[in-house]
């Protein structure tokens, strides 16, 4: 087992369980403006590039901070001054957080609310861009892991390129397991993190952002700033403000073990793998997947616990945790659901835990207590 077996086992969405040696990647101190500090930055650019073999026209820019800063960060670096309209497809809590970036940074931009248990019909998309062609640009999650909907990016791609639109995509809880399409010219932007489907720990993020997409003459934010973020590190390597270079060590790390593995069809087969087992053991005792299998991806499902089910969320959560078992509400408010990721360092015995847990609740002493919100 490469994991420490004592910890909690996480079937979060971010952070997640981690390899030993991802975390013991971690134990040097090296000096931000040293040789060895540049090298790893400029190596992991280089990693991440070589991952999904994306070429010239692209460059990969590190943002200190969780998924969301680099989501911001492409957000108000990749749009010109003015003359730019950006539509926002909207399906859940991630492209809804989009939608308050915009808000926020006063972007000029048109929402298209879309069914949250389903994908984005890309046929809709296509009208949306007729009707609004003031559009330029399209803000985009490809899955969204509040309720696990995977959209058809190929599609929603080929649209983009059809109604000549540039796409900004969120592709925080795919890159590492899934396709994504570097050679459709529509591709202007990716944000992706370390601590999703890569496995590595939390406190990088990265935008892959076509050269070309990036604003020199644009500037809204300070420390989000990509444009200037790449230029520091293209004329000597330098980051602007403090690298975290304890996280670098571990996703250098995390990204050898990724390649060494793999890439990203093995880490989708093994994602698979584990959720089938999952949606296997949680239907024999009545707890079944919300989505159609149709709209789902393996790296995070949300169950719906049975009307007969005994306990409360809050209480299903609390029993977990004792059992060193760490789940998530999943973001669906009107029915008692959680939702079970199968990303990170997780085997099938982890899982057999999980559904082990869950079948005894019903039979623990403890949780005779009535249910808070039964
Ligand atoms: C995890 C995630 C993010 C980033 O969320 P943080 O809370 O900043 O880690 C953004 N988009 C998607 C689709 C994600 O899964």
């Amino acid at each position: 087992m490469m994991r420490n077996t004592d910890a909690q086992v996480l079937f979060t969405p971010g952070p997640l369980n981690t390899s030993a040696t991802v975390k013991s990647a971690m134990l040097d101190d090296i000096g931000s403006r040293t040789t060895a500090s540049s090298e790893l930055t400029s190596r992991i650019c280089s990693k991440l590039l070589d991952a999904y073999a994306i070429g010239d026209a692209f460059a990969a820019i590190p943002v200190q901070g969780s998924g969301t800063f680099a989501v911001e960060a492409m957000l108000t670096s990749c749009l010109p001054a003015t003359d730019y309209c950006i539509g926002v497809l909207v399906n859940g809590e991630y492209s809804k957080r989009m939608l308050e970036i915009c808000e926020i940074y006063g972007l000029h931009h048109v929402p298209l609310q879309c069914d949250t248990e389903t994908a984005i019909d890309p046929a809709r998309v296509d009208a949306f861009l007729l009707e609004h062609p003031q559009i330029s640009h399209l803000a985009l999650v490809h899955f969204e892991t509040g309720l696990g909907v995977l959209n058809d990016l190929a599609q929603l791609a080929s649209v983009c390129e059809r109604r000549s639109v540039q796409l900004l995509l969120d592709a925080i809880s795919t890159f590492g397991a899934l396709p994504i399409p570097f050679d459709s010219p529509a591709l202007a932007a990716v944000a992706l993190s370390a601590n999703k489907c890569l496995h590595s720990v939390p406190g990088i993020a990265f935008v892959i952002a076509r050269k070309a997409a990036l604003q020199p003459s644009v500037r809204r934010s300070l420390s989000l700033d990509l444009n200037a973020q790449w230029r520091k590190l293209e004329n000597g390597h330098q980051w602007r403000f403090t690298p975290p270079t304890h996280v670098l060590l571990a996703f250098d790390q995390a990204l050898d073990e990724w390649a060494r593995e793999g890439k990203a069809e093995r880490r989708l087969d093994k994602y698979q793998q584990l959720n089938r087992h999952l949606v296997r053991r949680l239907a024999e005792q009545g707890i079944v997947p919300l989505l159609d299998a149709h709209h789902r991806a393996p790296m995070i499902t949300t169950f719906l616990l049975p009307e007969t089910f005994a306990l409360s969320f809050e209480q299903l959560y609390r029993h977990l945790e004792a059992a060193q078992l760490i789940i998530y509400p999943s973001t669906y408010s009107t029915a008692r659901s959680f939702r079970i990721g199968c990303i990170g360092e997780l085997v099938r015995a982890d899982i057999d835990r999980l559904a082990d847990a869950l079948r005894n609740v019903t039979s623990s002493s403890q949780l005779i207590e009535p249910a808070a919100h039964a």
